[in-house]
């Protein structure tokens, strides 16, 4: 006889020693570095500051391809960095936006959007379906976009999940900066004020966003503030539907 059993109905161990695996985290020592684009460890998760000099030396060693800016600053001060990825042969391109680590404590985020960036740069020549994505569309992909807390999550707190700006009213820091967007809330953090700015200001030619968060394995599409579809629900209700578009090479429309 076969049991289903309910996940919410039983108390599961998901991890056995969750310090152990936290300590593991950012104190690996890479063991094998095959899949590296030879210079940067793509199968650990790294530092802010790292995250930031491979930015810069992407930037430079991928000309072609790649081109870097800033769209602001975080409350602390640091530079908002982003990578425009795709072929500058022609003009007039639609984009598609990626942003990843809006959270801080989920380092598989900015670990993914890396890995997308290599994985596009390094396949470019030989899978044509990646030309094609590269050569009719640009992605904005910043890579952390909660800087702040990204790195806060490094230095003092691995459980860090807002922003770090001060709120003296509620004697608290941070805001959670994925509930700050103007739609429901008030967008009172710099971070998420300059890249819906870039958004808005570049919103002919953007065509998705794209958020990367851990954990679970979830496609989520607006809205969660009520029960109604979005206009393109059926262009999204499924990833099976969704890379089947991609494949199938029908990018004039995303
Ligand atoms: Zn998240």
């Amino acid at each position: 006889m076969l049991y289903v059993i309910e996940p919410w109905a039983k108390d599961w161990v998901l991890i056995k020693n969750l310090q152990e695996e936290i300590e593991k985290q950012s104190n690996q020592t890479p063991v094998r570095n095959r899949r590296s684009l030879s210079w940067h460890n793509y199968e650990v998760y790294h530092s802010l500051e790292e995250i930031q000099d491979w930015m810069y030396r992407m930037n430079k060693t991928h000309r072609d391809l790649i081109s870097m800016f800033s769209i602001g600053k975080s409350y602390e001060g640091r530079p908002l960095l982003v990578l425009k990825l795709g072929s500058k042969t022609r003009t007039n391109k639609k984009a598609v936006w990626i942003d990843c680590g809006i959270h801080a404590r989920e380092w598989i985020g900015p670990a993914f959007c890396q890995w997308f960036v290599k994985e596009a740069i390094e396949t470019y020549q030989r899978d044509p379906a990646m030309k094609q994505m590269l050569n009719q569309l640009y992605f904005y992909i910043m890579p952390v976009f909660n800087v702040d807390g990204y790195h806060y999550s490094w230095t003092d707190d691995r459980f860090w999940r807002k922003t770090r700006s001060k709120h003296s009213r509620f004697h608290c820091y941070g805001v959670d900066a994925n509930r700050n967007w103007r739609v429901k809330w008030c967008e009172s953090e710099p971070e998420v004020k300059a890249a819906a700015l870039f958004i808005r200001q570049h919103r002919k030619q953007i065509k998705a966003y794209l958020s990367f968060h851990a954990y679970a394995q979830m496609l989520l599409y607006p809205y969660s503030y009520k029960y109604a579809t979005i206009p393109n629900f059926n262009c999204v209700v499924s990833p099976q539907k969704v890379l089947h578009k991609c494949a199938s090479g029908d990018l004039r429309d995303v």
